[in-house]
């Protein structure tokens, strides 16, 4: 794999750890999702091995490597609505299929959501978007019966440039991760950015990792990336349903 080629030759000592994991995750992914070879999210994960990729890059390629148009994904925590673009660009097709669910417990999040995609997306892209003003640990309540649902991202923390004393729990963080577990289809991802430097952010990692690690190998595969040097680096969590 090229990515391991490209990264012995600089051989870093931090990068030892996550390239395990991330030699993983390309195995994982490439066997259950897709048989073509995407050498993008191979360079991306590399950009990220040598912190010229934010975190939030590397979720949105693994992203695009599992979904596929037409699919029906969840932003949990919509925020300035970077996020809600980027999947509903992933899922969006031509004949009008493909649905994002977005909700935030903030009212101005979801006007900075609508705001970016009156800007970046057309109207009946945005038509296939659906904004809640709900905590996350209530999805279910919003989303029809059995949807089957491929994504579902959580981009935790405060709303940048908003309220700091706003921020996701470990609490509800935990009960949104429960619901999507059941929701999730088979080939289905739970994507979670976790930012560790405000208070409450370690535990609600702590939350996130024992949820993952507590998952049962025959259905899940479940990985972390994070920055061994960088404490307060934000940290990628995947939640693969095989
Ligand atoms: N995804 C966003 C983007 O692309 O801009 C960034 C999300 S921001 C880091 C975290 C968001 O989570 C904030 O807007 C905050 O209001 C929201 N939030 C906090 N607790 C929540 C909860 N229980 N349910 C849903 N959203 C929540």
């Amino acid at each position: 794999m090229s990515a391991l080629r490209f990264s012995s030759r600089f051989n870093p000592m931090l990068s030892n750890i996550i390239l395990v994991q991330t030699k993983s995750l390309l195995f994982s992914f490439s066997s259950f999702s897709s048989s073509v070879r995407k050498p993008w999210l191979e360079d991306e994960l590399v950009g990220y091995i040598f912190g010229k990729k934010k975190a939030t890059e590397v979720a949105h390629l693994v992203w695009r490597h599992v979904l596929h148009k037409g699919d029906i994904v969840i932003d949990a925590t919509c925020g300035n609505g970077y996020d809600t673009v980027a999947m509903l660009k992933m899922v969006a097709d031509e004949s009008g299929h493909g649905h994002v669910y977005g909700m935030d417990i903030q009212t101005e999040a979801l006007e900075n959501t609508s705001s970016l995609l009156d800007e970046t997306v057309t109207q009946k892209e945005k038509e296939l978007v659906k904004l809640f003003p709900i905590c996350h640990s209530r999805m279910d309540e919003v989303l029809p019966e059995n949807t089957a649902v491929r994504l579902v991202a959580f981009n935790l923390g405060y709303l940048p440039g908003g309220d700091k004393g706003i921020i996701t729990t470990s609490k509800t963080t935990l009960l949104a991760l429960e619901a999507s577990k059941k929701m999730l289809i088979l080939g289905g991802l739970i994507s979670l950015v976790v930012y560790v430097g405000h208070p409450g952010g370690r535990e609600e990692l702590e939350t996130v990792e024992a949820f993952a690690s507590g998952l049962c190998v025959d259905g899940w595969i479940c990985c972390k990336f994070q920055m061994l040097n960088r404490p307060l680096a934000p940290v990628l969590v995947f939640i693969f349903k095989r």
